[in-house]
């Protein structure tokens, strides 16, 4: 239950004064993006959308002296108005003057009735705006405000600039948000005294007040006071979630299980290749961590192509040696199905009753597969989150690995707790995502790193290519395919506005290549029914067809160990990240590979940047570091937004060192006082609904 004093703050924003049925959805798309339809935002989401910069109106300047192009304030007396004349393209021109001089204020497509009220000839007036020279005289073009001076308090000496949009315009937001102001309740201080003291923070009020209503510039600058503060209740927030969580997950012990080693024995026996010593090192920590009454809670970092699928399996056999079942989870159910067709001979040959479980099962299969599950028949289940959903019983659920964390939330991990009351868990991504990121996402997880790649891999050769030369890359390919066979995906760009657009250019470029290649060139996108996507991969990983042109489907997991060749169209729309994942779908054989970044010019100094980067580099970390100094971490963890996703007020390049602070904080927090009970525990408590960490604060109660 969310503490009642915050009820005033999870108002809907149509709550607020002067705003109507008609702002409200646009305010809502404005300060809360991701809201599902029909749900509004609400007045805490007004309150977390910060200005990002500071007009200083507080300088008095006179016309003379007034800088070109600063923003000032001037005190005016009106002379005359020059309206447009008919017909005419001039704006209309008000001129006024103080004791230095004379300026025009322009106006185009301005009411000459509402002009004349506003600027009545022979009235002297406050005006604020941008001044520039144009032909040697000064004149403010659409001046910001217009006051008379005994409404001089009307005049916001600092005001501050927020993001907007359509409909909700800067003035519309301002009102918003005092009235949102005006709703803040007296909320008990969370942080403890000394940190604030030890930074100079004032409490949440003053500097949620002080951002929105700054006082100089520096109010909201990088090393803002104020903004550090609220960057640091909100990562204290997301701390203390993961750490209840964690605990959460701790609290039933999990069950010491002694696996044998039988089973991964035949699977050795049935690999065309040997572990790396990456792999064995994982497997052997995984194993380590089964045997422990402990619930294990392990991440395993590696790079695209460093082999996690085979971690992943032999973790499973591990678990179900000991008498558990094991499921693995892919983000999307073409990697699903990819992981079962790759698993499906192996696990044959030792002897794992295998299953697979996707949302898109015909449901006579779907009503087998789930008995089978728990009656305890199916050792292995591969699936997407079908398999956390309600109704979906184990006999008993010793393992669960999540392929490719990221795009899972804390959400899925919840639900995957209620599977199995003692499940272990093996999280598992390509992404190597820099410390503080890790700490943001899933706190202090034990990690396992794949270091090296499977022997025998040779570099991929990286170049950028202007699209003009779209021509000769096609010619390119086509002779490597008559010649050795080759194979090539195609990835077609992505265009983030509309999914329907995306497939159009997919599409195009399906048909063009067809024209070269004919029968063989395959398409697949995210709109296609599942079986024909699985036909398309099977053509492809067949060598049925050589192309496979693709949107970004194929970005996380696909493995086609004989395509060597990866062309990227308009590479300069994705991110550096991406692209890296992108790349790692070749250079997994033996064979050498190659990847063609199109590109669409002029570049941009960061697209430049990046693709400078992937050329020098094929060191995921690196890369990722890169990354993150480029954009910010958004691009790492598959969301194109830049910031952290999940987190509204922390900067990452700037509040990114506060993040190892405020871990520390909550698992001293947490080591005191597990239940948040004493005073300060309830007072983080609020802290917790606040930033919408609702459902960990119910864990508490579970726990
Ligand atoms: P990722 O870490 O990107 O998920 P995969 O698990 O898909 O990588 O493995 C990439 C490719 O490398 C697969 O074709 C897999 O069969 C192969 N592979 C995995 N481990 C080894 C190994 N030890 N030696 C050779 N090839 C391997
Ligand atoms: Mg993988």
């Amino acid at each position: 239950m969310r503490p009642a004093l915050l009820n005033p703050l999870f108002l809907p924003v149509s709550a607020l004064a002067g705003v109507g049925p008609k702002l409200a959805p646009k305010l809502t798309r404005l300060v809360r993006p991701g809201a599902e339809p029909g749900r509004e935002g609400v007045v805490a989401d007004l309150l977390f959308h910060l200005p990002t910069q500071v007009i200083d109106r507080s300088r008095e300047a006179s016309v003379a002296g007034a800088p070109e192009g600063a923003i000032v304030t001037l005190r005016l007396t009106v002379d005359r108005h020059r309206p447009t004349p008919a017909g005419g393209r001039a704006p209309y021109r008000v001129m006024a003057f103080d004791d230095t001089g004379e300026i025009a204020l322009c106006f185009f497509h301005a009411e000459k009735g509402w002009l004349e009220k506003l600027l009545p000839v022979g009235a002297e007036r406050l005006v604020s705006g941008r001044v520039e020279w144009f032909n040697g005289a000064p004149q403010m073009v659409h001046p910001d405000h217009v006051v008379p001076p005994e409404e001089a308090v009307k005049l916001p000496r600092m005001e501050p600039v927020y993001p907007l949009t359509e409909g909700v315009s800067g003035k519309v937001l301002r009102k918003a948000v005092d009235s949102a102001l005006e709703r803040l309740p007296a909320l008990p201080e969370w942080q403890d005294q000394s940190v604030l003291d030890a930074r100079r923070w004032g409490p949440f009020a003053e500097a949620i007040g002080r951002v929105h209503r700054p006082e100089s510039p520096a109010d909201l600058a990088d090393d803002s006071p104020f903004l550090a503060r609220l960057a640091y209740d909100e990562l204290l927030a997301n701390q203390l979630a993961l750490g209840l969580v964690r605990a959460s997950l701790r609290v039933v012990a999990g069950r010491a299980r002694a696996p044998d080693g039988s089973i991964r024995a035949r699977l050795r026996a049935a690999l065309p290749f040997a572990l790396t010593g990456s792999q064995e090192r994982a497997i052997a920590e995984v194993e380590a961590d089964l045997v422990k009454p402990l619930r294990m809670v392990r991440l395993v970092q590696g790079d695209v192509g460093s082999g996690k699928t085979m971690v992943a399996l032999f973790a499973a056999a591990a678990a179900i040696e000991a008498g558990g079942q094991a499921a693995i989870m892919a983000p999307t159910e073409l990697l699903a199905r990819q992981h079962a067709r790759s698993i499906a001979p192996l696990a044959e040959a030792a002897g794992l009753r295998l299953a697979v479980l996707t949302g898109s099962d015909r449901q006579k299969v779907r009503r087998e597969t789930l008995a089978a599950l728990a009656a305890g028949e199916v050792d292995l289940v591969v699936g997407t989150h079908a398999v956390f959903q309600a109704g979906v019983e184990f006999r008993d659920l010793a393992l669960a690995v999540v392929d490719e964390q990221h795009r899972f939330g804390v959400h899925q991990r919840l639900a995957l707790s209620a599977k199995g009351s003692r499940t272990d868990l093996l999280v598992m991504t390509a992404t190597p995502i820099p410390r503080t990121l890790q700490l943001s996402y899933f706190g202090d997880m034990d990690v396992s790193r794949l270091t090296e790649k499977p022997a025998g891999r040779k570099p991929i050769v990286t170049v950028a290519v202007p699209a003009e030369r779209i021509g000769e890359v096609v010619e390119r390919i086509g002779r490597r395919i008559a010649e050795e066979g080759a194979r090539a995906y195609w990835v077609c760009p992505l265009v983030e506005e509309s999914e329907a657009v995306d497939l159009a250019a997919a599409e195009e470029r399906f048909e063009d290549l067809r024209k070269y290649f004919g029968d063989r060139v395959a398409l697949v996108h995210g709109r296609m029914k599942a079986a024909d996507k699985d036909a398309a991969m099977t053509r492809f990983s067949s060598g049925a067809a050589s192309i496979l042109v693709a949107t970004t489907v194929i970005e996380v997991g696909v493995d086609v160990p004989a395509a060597t060749i990866m062309v990227i169209e308009h590479a300069e729309r994705f991110g550096l990240a991406q692209l890296h994942q992108l790349r790692g779908r070749v250079g997994r054989g033996d064979a050498a590979s190659s990847c063609v970044l199109l590109y669409k010019g002029p570049l941009g100094e960061t697209a430049k940047a990046r693709l400078a980067i992937l050329r020098e580099s094929e060191d995921g970390f690196r890369i990722a570091e890169e990354d993150l100094r480029l954009r910010g971490g958004g691009e790492l963890l598959g969301t194109r937004q830049s910031g952290m996703p999940g987190f509204r007020l922390v900067r990452p390049e700037i509040h990114g060192a506060l993040t190892e602070m405020a871990r520390d904080d909550a698992a001293l927090i947490l080591a005191r006082d597990p239940e948040l009970t004493g005073p300060r525990g309830e007072a983080l408590r609020v802290l917790l609904h606040l930033f919408g960490r609702d459902e960990a604060a119910r864990l508490i109660r579970a726990g």
